[in-house]
């Protein structure tokens, strides 16, 4: 039988169906292999202090327990144990609410310079720990105010400053240093003269569950997510973010923020660049 145009028509409209079907299934595709890594990648994180919270539980309960000294020691550890459990649960919470857009930025003025000094209190025994001098690079004895979600960009300093202790070496320093950009923009860095990271890994640093050194990172209480956190939260803000890094030197991890100013910052360049 001849084919007549209405069935050519008919045709092309289930064709074009089958080919939007096809591009749908792929893109499932791709989200369940992405939900299946994440998840597997969650575990693993998951199964290292769980185990060994139960080691702990186990051995007092073998019989550990008659002695007062070591009762109190292995719950301790246990403890500690359970803390970075809470930790890791924290972060795979705001990995994935970020991941998914869920995070609904609340923006207000604050003062950039107090929220780098309070962090630093929170760290200063942590930094006292490895001798590292934490210090604050302030031309500035005013505040500089910043237009941001202030919890989310003391997360983003306390992953940083975090990071450059951890990875930082005996006797270092950790340097923090705000510098006004062109118009309304500031940038803050944070700089170590710790371990640095080789040229080859800086392009995955910031994905999720990355980690240079894997047992260094673990030992050090790591969830691998620090600066994927970091990173969606800049992003998040329509803000940079910069890594500069060298094994064995140093790193300086630097992101801007918007500064408020007294009036409204108007571009009148007729040629754009
Ligand atoms: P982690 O929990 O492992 O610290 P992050 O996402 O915060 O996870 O960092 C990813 C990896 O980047 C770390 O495991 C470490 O290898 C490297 N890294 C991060 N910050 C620094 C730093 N200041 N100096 C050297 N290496 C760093």
């Amino acid at each position: 039988t001849p084919v007549t145009t209405d069935m050519r028509t008919l045709i092309k409209e289930v064709e074009k169906f089958a080919q939007q079907r096809k591009t749908e299934i792929e893109k499932l595709k791709i989200r369940e292999a992405y939900r299946k890594e994440f998840m597997g990648n969650v575990s693993h994180e998951l199964k290292t202090p769980l185990f060994t919270v139960q080691g702990y539980i186990l051995t007092l309960l073998d019989g550990a327990m008659d002695d007062p000294a070591i009762l109190d020691k292995y719950l301790n550890r246990a403890s500690k144990g359970v803390e970075r459990l809470i930790y890791i649960v924290n972060d795979l919470d705001m990995i994935t609410k970020l991941e998914a857009g869920d995070l609904n930025l609340s923006y207000t003025n604050f003062d950039i310079v107090e929220l780098v000094q309070s962090v630093f209190d929170l760290y200063e025994m942590k930094a006292a720990k490895k001798n590292i001098a934490l210090t604050f690079d302030m031309n500035y004895s005013n505040p500089i105010l910043v237009h941001a979600d202030k919890e989310r960009i003391q997360q983003v300093l306390s992953n940083l400053i975090v990071n450059s202790i951890k990875y930082g070496k005996e006797d270092g320093t950790t340097e923090v240093s705000i510098e006004d950009l062109i118009r309304n923009k500031t940038i803050v860095r944070v700089t170590d003269n710790g371990e640095g990271i080789a040229q080859a890994h800086i392009p995955r640093l910031f994905e999720r569950f990355y980690r240079v050194n894997k047992s260094g990172s673990r030992k050090e209480g790591g969830s691998g997510l620090g600066l994927a956190i970091v990173k969606h939260i800049i992003e998040a803000h329509h803000e940079r973010i910069y890594v500069e890094s060298d094994y064995r030197v140093g790193s300086e991890f630097s992101f801007t923020l918007e500064k408020v100013k007294k009036f409204p910052v108007v571009d009148v360049s007729t040629k754009t660049t």
